[in-house]
C-alpha cells in the first residue's frame, strides 16, 4: 500500500486530504499536528475589536479531517527525505511514498531585540496569535487617547493587508467611542508606500491620508523600547507610541532547521512556484505558507494553489507530467472601517487593478473600491471557510487569475 503524509493540519493541509481522499483510492493516508484546535486566523483581525469572541473563531481539528485519514496528534522534530522518513516527537517514525509540508509560518516577536519583553502584552501587542489578539482587545478597551502606532516589521508575513486593516479598523473603532480626535495614529512601514503593488499602494495610500492617519515610509526596525515607548529604525529615526501593534517577522516551523530539506533565511520551503515540488527533490511538496512562493501568504491563495496541486499530484504519482502551473493568484479582502472593505485580486504577474469581481462588469464585489459590499464577502469568509474551503469543496472562482472584469488602462 502506498503511503502519503501531510505535516500540519491547518488551512492547507487540511485542504489537501479532503481533496486527495476520494481520488487516492487505497492509499494510506496519515496527518499529523501537535494542535487539537483549529483556529480561522482571519478572525484574529476581529478580536481585538470585540467584533468575534475568541470562541468563534475555535473548532476542533479533527472535524475537519475526513473518515479514512489517520489522525496523529504529535508535532514533527525532523524530516529525513533521504530516507522517506518522518521523525515524531513521541520517538516514533513514519515513512512516506509521498510527503506534504503545510506548517504554515508563525509570528517570531522573539528575533526583534525588545521586542518580546516586559512590555509586550501591555504597551507592546500584536494580533498574530489568538492569545495575542485576546490580550489587545483588553489593551484597546482601556485606550482612551495618545499616540497608537500600527508597525510592519519586514514582509513576507502571512496577509500582508492586515496591518493595514487594523490600522483601518482602529480608526473606525476610536471614532465609534468617541474619541477619535484623542488618538494619534501613525503605519510605520519599510515600504516606500502603504502596500507593494502601485496602484494598490496608490489607492491604500489615498485612503489613510484621508482618515488623518500619518504614514512613516522606509522604516527599517532595529529594536523596540516598550518602556520609554519608542521604535529605532536602522537609520536611527525615532517613532513615539502610547501603544504598539505591530506585526512580528513570520519564520516557518522550527523542525526545518533540523530537517535535509532547503529552507530560505525564514525557514520557508524553497520549492518550484508552478507545482510545489520541493527543490531537489521527487516526492516532496509543499504547500501554503511554508512555500517560498513569491505571493502573498494567505489561505485564498492556498485554496487556490490546492486545486491545481491536486491535478499535477495525481499525474505525479501516475508516472505522468505534472501539466497544471499556478500562477500564484491571491485574491484578499481589506476592511477599511465604517463597515466597508476592499478588495483585491492579483498573480505573480498583475498587480491589484480597479474593476468588478467575480462577474465582470456585475461584481457584486468591487476591486480596489471601498463599498459596503466588499465587507459583506469578508464577513461571509468565515462560513465559507469551515464549510466550503476546509472541507475541499469547489467554490465557483477559476484558480487562475482572470483580467476579465478589469480595468487595466493606465495601470
Ligand atoms: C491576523 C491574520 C489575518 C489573516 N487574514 C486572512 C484573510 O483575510 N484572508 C486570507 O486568505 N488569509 C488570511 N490570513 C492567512 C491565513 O490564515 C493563512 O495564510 C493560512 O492559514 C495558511 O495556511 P497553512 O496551512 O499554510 O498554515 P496554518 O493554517 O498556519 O497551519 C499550519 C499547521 O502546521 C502545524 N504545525 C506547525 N509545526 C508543526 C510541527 N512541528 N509538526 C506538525 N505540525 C506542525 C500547526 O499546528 C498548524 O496547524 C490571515 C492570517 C492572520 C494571522
Amino acid at each position: 500500500m502506498q503511503r502519503l503524509v501531510v505535516i500540519g493540519a491547518g488551512t492547507a493541509g487540511t485542504m489537501v486530504v479532503n481533496k486527495l481522499r476520494p481520488v487516492l483510492g487505497d492509499w494510506h493516508i496519515t496527518i499529523v499536528d501537535p494542535a487539537t484546535e483549529h483556529h480561522y486566523q482571519p478572525g484574529y483581525l476581529f478580536v481585538p475589536f470585540g467584533t468575534y469572541q475568541p470562541n468563534e473563531v475555535v473548532k476542533k481539528t479533527t472535524e475537519f479531517i475526513p473518515e479514512g485519514v489517520e489522525f496523529r496528534n504529535v508535532a514533527v522534530e525532523r524530516v529525513e527525505s533521504a530516507a522517506n522518513t518522518v521523525h515524531l516527537a513521541d520517538g516514533s517514525t513514519l515513512e512516506y511514498d509521498q510527503l506534504v509540508v503545510a506548517t504554515g509560518t508563525h509570528p517570531a516577536p522573539e528575533e526583534t531585540p525588545g521586542l518580546d519583553g516586559p512590555a509586550m502584552g501591555k504597551t507592546v501587542h500584536h494580533f498574530y496569535s489568538l492569545e495575542a489578539a485576546t490580550a489587545l482587545a483588553d489593551a484597546l478597551g482601556g485606550f482612551t487617547g495618545g499616540k497608537l502606532v500600527v508597525n510592519l516589521i519586514d514582509l513576507p508575513i502571512k496577509c500582508p493587508v492586515a496591518p493595514l486593516e487594523f490600522t483601518f479598523l482602529a480608526e473606525s473603532f476610536f471614532h465609534e467611542r468617541g474619541i477619535r480626535d484623542d488618538v494619534e495614529i501613525t503605519y510605520v512601514t519599510p515600504l516606500e508606500g502603504a502596500f507593494t503593488k502601485p496602484v494598490a499602494s496608490r489607492t491604500l495610500g489615498g485612503l489613510l491620508q484621508s482618515k488623518g492617519i500619518e504614514v512613516e515610509p522606509d522604516f527599517y526596525l532595529e529594536r523596540v523600547d516598550g518602556d520609554e515607548g519608542k521604535l529605532w529604525s536602522y537609520d536611527e529615526r525615532e517613532v513615539d507610541f502610547d501603544l504598539l501593534v505591530t506585526v512580528p517577522l513570520n519564520f516557518g516551523a522550527g523542525f526545518l532547521a533540523d530537517s535535509d530539506l532547503p529552507i530560505d533565511e525564514l525557514r520557508h520551503i524553497k520549492v518550484d512556484h508552478g507545482n510545489f515540488l520541493v527543490d531537489g527533490t521527487e516526492n516532496v511538496f509543499a504547500v501554503g505558507d511554508a512555500a517560498n512562493l513569491p505571493t502573498s501568504k494567505a489561505g485564498s491563495v492556498a485554496h487556490f494553489a490546492i486545486d491545481v496541486f491536486t491535478e499535477n499530484f495525481v499525474e505525479h504519482i501516475s508516472g505522468r507530467p505534472m501539466h497544471e502551473a499556478f500562477d500564484g493568484h491571491a485574491n484578499c479582502y481589506i476592511e477599511s472601517g465604517h463597515g466597508k472593505a476592499l478588495l483585491i485580486d492579483f498573480n505573480y504577474d498583475t498587480q491589484p487593478l480597479p474593476g468588478k469581481f467575480p462577474l465582470p462588469g456585475v461584481g457584486p464585489f468591487s476591486l480596489l473600491e471601498e463599498t459596503e459590499m466588499n465587507h459583506v464577502g469578508k464577513m461571509m469568509f468565515k462560513w465559507m471557510y469551515w464549510n466550503i474551503l476546509l472541507r475541499g469543496k469547489d467554490l465557483p472562482v477559476s484558480s487562475a487569475m482572470t483580467l476579465a472584469g478589469k480595468v487595466t488602462e493606465g495601470a
